[in-house]
């Protein structure tokens, strides 16, 4: 059935128990569980890394970054195409805003596995549970599986918006500050970046067309959680002239939350990580991913104990609150301003020097140069294959639509 996800997740017999401890426990293995898991290579620690799915089995978003992202952490292989134009519609007329900086789309599975080769860290499928309490006077924080409890004293919670290993303080939709996105993949081509807001599609939001090889990435999202984007993610596929196939779906955190909890370190979107308005939260997974990581490395090569790390991990989060919180008011306007206001108002910002130094901004919240090498890069010096044609991976993630 057409959308329905491929699960390569362990199954009956194949589950077997789980248990044990280790350095560093991370949970999560996307963009920001991998990152960390590759800061912390080549340190010696024992680190253990666990996720429901196999790595890049299921794709989390429509993979848009920054190209300068992707070629400072050594993924361009994992390209597939690349954009310096934004085309934007509104319902009173369409603008193209030459970009200061190119985007590119990518392939999940792809760059989940290069972050992955970078790693020395074990690899299990387990889903979390929950946070078990720790004995007392016991450091380490024991994390309850449907495989068994692992335990660690570093811990890292890179589970995505419902911050599973935080104490619960009724973070649900749609009351709490989350996003919904929803999109379908079908096959085509297109040579554009679109972007339409448009209330026809959504009230508050915007939909858009990421392009990306020989599939489009088609899709809605909405600032107001009430807001079911299904009906309009399949009307906009309609009008693209588009298949309604490969669901892909999720809640997005619009604001930021605390670093860490109760000896949890959380990063990515369990922290709030993904940026307000635009909902661009790859980039951000990864570079709070990377700064965590270099935290914990300190921690396991005794340079620092865990509560440094947590504070300094804390204090770099909180550096970027007021950011956050600029971004969150501009996407709290956007349904303020009259429909027939929007296309000359977004005429008026196409303005060559208003883009450069808004977008320059923008870059620079999660600026490329954070990301270095892995530490241990047993590859050699990466390929940069960003300027050939990357082979299309044959085989696509099917994905299960997220009920909108
Ligand atoms: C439709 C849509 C399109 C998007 N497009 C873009 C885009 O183009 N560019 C961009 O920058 N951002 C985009 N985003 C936002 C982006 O996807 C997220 O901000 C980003 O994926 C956050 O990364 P993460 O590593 O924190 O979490 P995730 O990528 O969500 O990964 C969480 C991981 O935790 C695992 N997990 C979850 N629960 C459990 C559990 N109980 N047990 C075990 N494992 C578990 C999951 O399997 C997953 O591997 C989009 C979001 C949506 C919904």
């Amino acid at each position: 059935m057409a959308g329905v996800p491929v699960r390569a997740t362990k199954r009956g017999p194949q589950k077997t128990p789980l248990d044990g401890s280790h350095d560093v426990l991370i949970c999560g293995a996307s963009f920001a569980g991998l990152a960390v898991a590759r800061e912390l290579a080549g340190s010696g620690a024992d680190v253990l890394v666990i996720d429901r799915y196999e790595i890049g089995e299921r794709q989390t978003s429509a993979c848009g970054i920054p190209t300068e992202w992707m070629r400072a952490m050594g993924l361009m292989a994992a390209e597939r195409q690349r954009f310096d134009s934004l085309l934007m519609h509104t319902p009173h007329g369409d603008s193209r805003f030459r970009l200061p900086f190119t985007f590119s789309t990518f392939d999940y599975r792809e760059l989940c596995e290069i972050l992955w080769r970078d790693c020395d860290a074990g690899f299990e499928t387990a889903k979390v549970n929950r946070r078990l309490r720790a004995a007392s006077g016991e450091r380490t924080i024991p994390v309850e599986t449907d495989r068994g409890v692992i335990s660690a004293p570093l811990v890292v919670d890179a589970l995505g918006w419902r911050r599973m290993l935080a104490s619960g303080d009724g973070y649900q939709p749609p009351d709490a500050p989350l996003s919904r996105g929803l999109e379908v993949h079908p096959d085509g081509e297109s040579k554009d970046l679109e972007v339409w807001i448009d209330r026809r599609y959504v009230r508050a939001g915007y939909g858009w067309s990421f392009p990306a090889g020989d599939e489009l990435r088609i899709g809605v999202g909405s600032f107001d959680p009430r807001f079911h984007v299904r009906d309009t993610t399949e009307l906009l596929a309609e009008d693209l002239g588009s298949e309604k196939v490969r669901y892909q779906g999720n809640w997005i955190p619009h604001k930021l939350r605390g670093a860490t909890e109760g000896g949890v370190f959380f990063a990515g979107d369990s922290a709030g990580h993904c940026l307000p308005l635009s909902a661009e939260g790859i980039r951000t997974a990864l570079y709070f991913g990377i700064a965590l990581g270099r935290e914990l490395r300190g921690v396991v090569e005794g340079r620092q104990s865990r509560e440094t790390a947590a504070r300094r991990y804390a204090e770099f989060n909180d550096s970027h609150e007021w950011k956050f919180r600029w971004m969150l008011r501009v996407q709290r306007l956007v349904p303020k301003i009259p429909p027939r206001l929007l296309g000359p108002l977004v005429r008026a910002l196409g303005a060559k020097r208003f883009i450069d130094w808004s977008f320059g901004h923008y870059l620079q919240i999660a600026p490329p140069e954070f990301a270095k090498p892995s530490p241990n890069d047993k590859h050699g010096p990466r390929q940069q294959q960003g300027d050939s044609e990357h082979p299309l991976g044959a085989e696509r993630d099917l994905v299960e639509a997220e009920k909108a």
